[in-house]
This record gives structure tokens, C-alpha cells and sequence, in this order.
């Protein structure tokens, strides 16, 4: 038998299980009422297909996170390096590159030791790797012609280099 209570009057009285689901009328105000699959006290519906999936991608981006994290610092860094060509800006931007290129290194760094532990996808923590690396590579060499520039025009000593 099944527990239920009417929702209009609050009265409760047992239906058979073959009414499960089914719309009746309360016994005692006339009114209609669902009565439940199951009885009172039972467990809750079971997960839908959202809850699950926003269960699994909690659980996954443990690892993807920081491969992830590495690969946008690697990206940002790179870009922020091709910044550093452009004279004036290029000075601004080093003070920012330079954290963002080690950060870049260490996430993707990681990521990839995670990646090689969980069998997981490489390509963003190889990518953060290759895009800081060229950041790495890119950023003295501007840097560096960038004052070579500066000497050849005499201005190294006025400008405070
Ligand atoms: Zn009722």
C-alpha cells in the first residue's frame, strides 16, 4: 500500500499500488490528487543525466585544469612576446610576458606529467609547453635587438639603458 496525503486537505490514506502515479480524487474533499510511485519516506528520484554529467566534469578537470591553465599562459605569454617587438609598448609588456611565460612553463609542465600518469590527452599541456617556450626563445632575442637597435642610434645612454 501506498502512503498518501491529499495536498488541498492535508488527509492522508493509503492507496493500493496499482493507483501508483495515477490521478484520483481525495476520499475526503473530492479534490484531485497524484498518487505517488512509491510511499512515503522512499528515496528521492534518481540522478538525471545533468547531475551526472556535471558530476563527471567536476571530477575531470583535476588534471585537465592545470594542462589547461599552462596551455592559455603559454598562448598569452607567446602573444604577449610578439608585443614586446613593437618599441615603447614592448617594455610595458615585458614585466607582464616574463610571469606569464614561467607560469605557462610550470602549468603545462605539470599537466604533462599528468597527462603521461592519467593517459590523458597531451596536446594542450604540449602546446602550452611549445607556445611558452617560443615565448621563452622570442622575448631576449626582441629584447635584445630591440637595444641593439636602440646602441646603433647612439640613443642607449639618453634614454637611461
Ligand atoms: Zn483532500
Amino acid at each position: 500500500m501506498i502512503q498518501v496525503t491529499c495536498p488541498t486537505c492535508t488527509s492522508q490514506f493509503s492507496a493500493d499500488e496499482q493507483y501508483a502515479g495515477r490521478v484520483a480524487n481525495c476520499p475526503n474533499c473530492g479534490n484531485p490528487l497524484t498518487i505517488p510511485a512509491v510511499s512515503t519516506g522512499a528515496p528521492g528520484p534518481p540522478p538525471t543525466p545533468s547531475q551526472a554529467g556535471a558530476a563527471a566534469t567536476r571530477a575531470r578537470p583535476r588534471h585537465g585544469g592545470v594542462s589547461v591553465a599552462g596551455f592559455i599562459c603559454g598562448i598569452s605569454a607567446f602573444i604577449l612576446s610578439l608585443f614586446e617587438a613593437i618599441p615603447c609598448i614592448g617594455l610595458f609588456v615585458i614585466p607582464i610576458a616574463l610571469p606569464t611565460t614561467w607560469a605557462g612553463l610550470v602549468c603545462s609542465t605539470v599537466g604533462l606529467v599528468h597527462a603521461y600518469r592519467g593517459n590523458r590527452s597531451k596536446l594542450f599541456p604540449i602546446m602550452g609547453l611549445v607556445f611558452s617556450i617560443l615565448a621563452m626563445v622570442w622575448a631576449p632575442l626582441v629584447f635584445f635587438l630591440f637595444l641593439g637597435g636602440f646602441s646603433a642610434l647612439g640613443l642607449a645612454a639618453g634614454s637611461g639603458f
